[in-house]
């Protein structure tokens, strides 16, 4: 079977990553979670002061930078990796949250992030989840899902993922930055979040998780054999 590129977005906390995880176990193909790229690089530069505005600062820290995921055979999930160290539990953080959107609107940053995860999907058989996979990355993919939730449902969602991590944020705080997120994440100048013409939505405020990677699962399934070359089809009609 042709392997195909799924590529999932849409807002914060609808539910990406777990979904995309899921599908990626269902289907035998890689996982990769670009927002947890752009952590990584937040936390760096956080670590190391770097200003957003000086650009020859953010280019120098740009080439300081390696991100691998590493697949943790404990916790049955990949972990990200931030020069060799392990940044999965620290680049969860709301501090982190706050200041990953400034990070990721800036276009080095983007063109960085950009051209390693082109890399990562040159084979296919990926299933990566973000804001700007369909549109950018792979504007080609296969499959595209675009994903939303109610925001109230989304903001519950965060704070109990938060308090399984232990940390306790109220409510009013993960609005606002799931609010301010949003806000940044589709009006930047440079790969903004928006929807591709040709992916398909996917609404989770009222669905389970379950219900959600079946969807996509079927929906890859239908693909593959689309792009079969024994089908004599190459091209995916969506
Ligand atoms: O997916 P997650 O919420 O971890 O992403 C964190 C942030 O990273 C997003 O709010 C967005 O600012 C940025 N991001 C991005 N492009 C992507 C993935 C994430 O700009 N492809």
């Amino acid at each position: 079977m042709q392997k195909i590129i799924v590529a999932i977005d849409g807002y914060s906390a609808c539910g990406k990553s777990t979904t995309a995880k899921a599908v990626a176990a269902r289907l035998g193909y890689s996982y990769i979670d670009t927002g947890a790229m752009y952590r990584a690089v937040t936390l760096y530069f956080c670590e190391h002061y770097v200003s957003l505005t000086n650009v020859r600062e953010v280019e120098a820290a740009l080439r300081s930078i390696k991100i691998h995921f590493s697949y943790n055979p404990a916790l049955g999930k990949s972990e990200t990796y931030l020069n060799g160290l392990n940044v999965e539990h620290e680049i969860r953080k709301m501090y982190i949250s706050a200041k990953v959107s400034d990070v990721s609107a800036l276009p080095q940053v983007r063109r960085e992030m950009v051209q390693q995860q082109q890399r990562m999907g040159q084979k296919k058989g990926i299933v990566m989840d973000g804001r700007d996979i369909g549109t950018f990355v792979f504007p080609a993919a296969e499959l595209k899902i675009f994903m939303t939730a109610d925001l109230m449902v989304r903001a519950r969602r965060r704070q109990l993922e938060l308090s399984e991590r232990e940390e306790y944020v109220e409510l009013d705080e993960i609005l606002d930055n799931l609010k301010t997120r949003d806000r940044i994440d589709t009006t930047r100048a440079e790969n903004p979040l928006t929807q591709a013409a040709d992916a398909y939505v996917l609404d989770t405020t009222h669905i389970t998780t379950e219900e959600q990677v079946d969807f996509v699962v079927n929906l890859a399934q239908s693909r593959m054999i689309d792009v079969n070359p024994a089908n004599g089809n190459q091209s995916a009609n969506v």
